[in-house]
């Protein structure tokens, strides 16, 4: 990397360092090469390692947490060792862990081994917009953010290197106000642009601010990445400094999110896949796979062919003893491949990842449909730059289209198409073309909504 390190990224690099090590109590760069070497290793290794932490956590769930009490009660480790080794890992015997569990059995589900002052409670919006509780442990946020450190180098991120960040949730844009992240912003030499004011006037600002503070990386929700590139094209405004990276994170990337980002900034956009509840969960590589984060987590599909048949992604997360999730069914549709990436990272990939199965539609006759089946049609649509499918009753849809110079009739019958191949031909659509989609407070675009299911 050619250029000038300023004062200000020796100053911010220091304090990564300072305040990390003085919260674990290590030098942090030693402890993130140490753990980079976990990320570097070979499949019978990470094997092994998703072996013992699947056992070590199970067992101490069924010892210490009610909830797992009751569901699993009496395994031995012995049986652990039976259904959990190298060649298979064998977790039908735990029930999955879905949402409404999480709602109702919130106390039981913590481990009776924490004080409760020990639990850092968090939160996810939740597609229905009640928002699901949920507790963490100081020592997860360790393995949280260590995991994101080594993954967003990846996208060329590090340590003190100036970073634009674009973000749309509301929570964390008004704690902006508060000096206290103000100066966290400040030391970590990070800019922000909110995702929720993106007026041409904030962004032509954060244009002439990057233009002097030169961003290595950008963190960008993808519908803001899209929105900020368009406004850079259509202005002819263009970056002339290098930037290593982009990472996208919290929502579905889209493949016209990507092309657009990528010739703008004239460089790689990578998907950073996650979840409030159980962290980082897959980081794309410079060769384009989804690395599945082994260390901090074990990922299954929900699938009799989880190769080839794309199904519910199950996650148990491995540190957050405070509240183990194990199975938990976190929304999104996947499917895994057991491919080696040219990459040379041996860490296993997923190879589909279809989006927040934030709804569910239903069709007269009964059958349940994937919401994710109409954002993988509609994003191949050029005329289209933002859309909502709505389904308002089993006979009715809406749909919030903002479109461009290149709809035509041919898109607009295909929209219609689809939505009436899949919900039943009696199925009435209205379209109706709007100057923009707000984002709903929790700052994650909806795509689907049913109001059905
Ligand atoms: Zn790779």
């Amino acid at each position: 990397m050619s250029k000038s390190r300023s004062s200000k990224y020796k100053l911010s690099k220091a304090a990564w360092n300072v305040y990390n090590s003085f919260r674990i109590g290590r030098s942090y760069q030693s402890l993130l090469l140490h753990e980079s070497n976990f990320f570097n290793s070979q499949r019978p290794e990470i094997r092994h390692h998703q072996v013992d932490s699947l056992r070590s956590l199970i067992f101490y769930a069924e010892q210490s947490t009610p909830y797992y009490t009751d569901l699993i009660n009496g395994i031995s480790l012995d049986n652990l060792y039976e259904t959990i080794h190298d060649e298979n890992i064998d977790l039908s015997f735990i029930p999955i862990l879905e949402k409404h569990h999480i709602r109702s059995h919130l106390d039981t589900l913590c481990s009776t081994r924490y004080k409760p002052r020990d639990r850092i409670k968090n939160s996810t919006s939740g597609s229905t917009g009640t928002p699901l509780n949920f507790y963490q442990s100081r020592h997860y946020w360790n393995c949280r953010n260590l995991s994101v450190y080594y993954f967003d180098r990846w996208a060329g991120w590090d340590f003190g290197d100036p970073q634009l960040i674009i973000w749309g949730s509301l929570a964390e844009i008004d704690s902006g106000k508060i000096l206290k992240e103000k100066i966290n912003r400040f030391w970590r030499n990070q800019y922000w642009l909110n995702g929720y004011e993106l007026t041409e006037l904030q962004m032509k600002i954060t244009f002439e601010k990057m233009q002097k503070v030169k961003p290595t990386t950008i963190l960008s929700y993808p519908s803001s990445l899209y929105q900020f590139s368009k406004y850079l094209s259509e202005k002819n405004l263009i970056p002339d400094w290098n930037i290593q990276g982009i990472i996208s994170s919290a929502e579905m990337l889209h493949p016209h999110y990507r092309t657009l980002a990528e010739s703008v900034f004239n460089t790689k956009v990578y998907n950073r896949y996650g979840g409030r509840e159980v962290g980082l969960i897959a980081m794309e590589c410079p060769e384009g796979r989804m690395h599945i984060n082994c260390r901090d987590l074990y990922l299954e599909i929900d699938s009799t062919d989880p190769y080839n048949q794309p199904g519910d992604i199950l996650i148990t997360q491995f540190n957050n003893y405070i509240m183990p999730f194990i199975r938990y069914r976190i929304g999104d549709i996947g499917r895994i491949s057991d491919e080696m990436c040219p990459c040379g990272n041996e860490l296993p990939i997923l190879a589909e990842l279809l989006g927040r199965s934030t709804a569910t539609f239903k069709t007269k006759d009964g059958k349940l449909i994937h919401g994710g089946y109409f954002t993988q049609q509609f994003y191949k649509l050029k005329g289209v730059t933002q859309f909502q499918l709505i389904q308002e009753t089993l006979d009715q849809c809406s749909i919030n289209l903002v479109i461009n110079d290149e709809w035509n009739e041919d898109e607009k019958t295909f929209v219609e198409s689809v939505v009436k191949d899949c919900l039943g031909l009696g199925v009435s659509l209205s379209m109706n073309y709007v100057d923009d989609i707000p984002l709903p407070r929790s700052g994650k675009r909806e795509f689907t909504i049913s109001k059905v299911t």
